[in-house]
């Protein structure tokens, strides 16, 4: 386990099964498990550590947190984005509300500097 509620097989790359090089962010995993906490429900993740050719394959910019290692996708059962989201931003430095995909990105891009300060959804 990266740490109490998550692991490796989670955060590593869905592609290669890699981590980053340095390890997942330990600020994102710490932001991870006090969201666990607040929310009381198991935080399911989508992805987490992108390798720089899965990113590319996807077509994610190419600084993406999540080849940096710091951010994760996620959903909760029974959560909505907008619910889920709104808890987010009192932890992680960005989020992204996606409600097609029905799921909410977290990243710590500012080492948990910048909570709830860069912020972004998918509906125009
Ligand atoms: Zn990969
Ligand atoms: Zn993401």
């Amino acid at each position: 386990m990266l740490s109490e509620h998550f692991s490796e097989s989670e955060m590593s790359c869905r592609h290669c099964g890699q981590l980053p090089d340095g390890g997942m962010s330990e600020v994102l995993l710490e932001g991870l498990e006090r969201l666990r906490e607040i929310v009381g429900k198991p935080i399911n993740v989508t992805n987490g550590y992108r390798c720089p050719e899965h990113n590319a394959a996807v077509g994610g910019v190419s600084n993406s947190q999540h080849v940096q290692g710091t951010a994760a996708d996620i959903w909760v059962d029974g959560m909505g984005v907008w619910e889920l989201a709104s808890v987010c931003k009192q932890i992680f430095d960005g989020i992204g509300e996606y409600y097609g995909d029905e799921f909410v990105h977290v990243d710590m891009r500012d080492g948990g500097a910048s909570t709830g300060v860069y912020l972004w959804d998918d509906q125009e």
